[in-house]
């Protein structure tokens, strides 16, 4: 069964999407089995990744919608290990469309619990807010991973979540576990940085991942040429920190904690 991770944040902007393609893309690379579902109507992911969210026929929107179909609209990327749920501006509508669906919060979950057997991590990436679709990603999940953009008010920014995820872990799925906090757009040059960085570390302690994401230029670029950044520039700081990353994750043995558990 796959490790399944929602990425959420419900701030736009502090590098979800940057997160779900390059940490993919990286476990990709050490050989494990990823799916990207993209739930995103921005489809941000999908396009990063190299699809054309135009020609898209069968997206999340239709899988959530008839959940045993979803595997219709899974597609390749560039990468042999790499496959993706893509997603399409039409599922704004899922938001009100299942309003009135009966178990509306657990439909990704159908979904993830039918493509799981397939692959070794299950990356869903979050539209910023925190709506069904995301509550649907939450109740999906076992792992909870949150980007953080090193900013002035990063801490406030995360409270909101930091609630919601507890809601979630009380009434909906209790299996939910934050996976990590992950600094995201780290400039060295900035002090701020640094003053945001301590200030998480002394608040979150070991929930920090040791690995943060430097701003680089090169993760910028990528997803306008529909790559993964490991394919376009593998020497860039960016992606480097995000095989760091996917590393620290392995190393993390998710399987195993989980199995010793239970
Ligand atoms: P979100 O999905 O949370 O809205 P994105 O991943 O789309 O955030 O990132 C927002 C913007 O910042 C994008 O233009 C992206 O290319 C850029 N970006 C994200 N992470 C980095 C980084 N580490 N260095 C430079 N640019 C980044
Ligand atoms: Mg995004």
């Amino acid at each position: 069964m796959a490790q399944t991770i929602v990425l959420a944040n419900q701030k736009g902007g502090v590098g979800k999407t940057t997160t779900t393609v390059n940490l993919a893309a990286s476990l990709a690379a050490m050989e494990q089995r990823v799916l990207v579902i993209d739930c995103d109507p921005q489809a941000n992911a999908s396009s990063g990744l190299g699809v054309d969210v135009s020609q898209v026929q069968s997206s999340i929107y239709q899988a959530l919608f008839s959940p045993e179909e979803a595997r219709k609209g899974i597609v390749d990327s560039d990468m042999e290990f790499l496959k993706i749920l893509p997603s399409t501006p039409d599922l704004v509508g899922a938001e009100i469309e299942l309003g009135e669906e009966k178990d509306r919060e657990f439909i990704l979950r159908g979904i993830v619990k039918l493509l799981s057997p397939e692959y070794d991590y299950i990356l869903i990436d979050c539209p910023p807010s925190l709506g069904l679709i995301t509550i649907n990603a939450l109740c999906a999940a076992r792992w909870l991973l949150v980007p953080l953009q090193c900013e002035y008010y990063a801490l406030e920014g995360i409270a909101q979540l930091m609630k919601t995820y507890g809601l979630v872990k009380e009434r909906l799925n209790p299996d939910l576990d934050i996976l990590g906090i992950l600094l995201t757009m780290f400039d060295k040059r900035n002090k701020l940085s640094f003053m945001v960085e301590r200030e998480v570390r002394d608040h979150f302690k070991e929930l920090v991942f040791t690995t943060s994401i430097p701003r680089n230029v090169r993760l910028s670029e990528a997803p306008s040429h529909g790559l993964p950044a490991i394919l376009y520039d593998i020497r860039s700081m960016g992606t480097q920190s995000y095989i760091t990353l996917a590393q620290e994750l392995i190393d993390k043995k998710l399987g195993q904690s989980q199995e010793q558990a239970t």
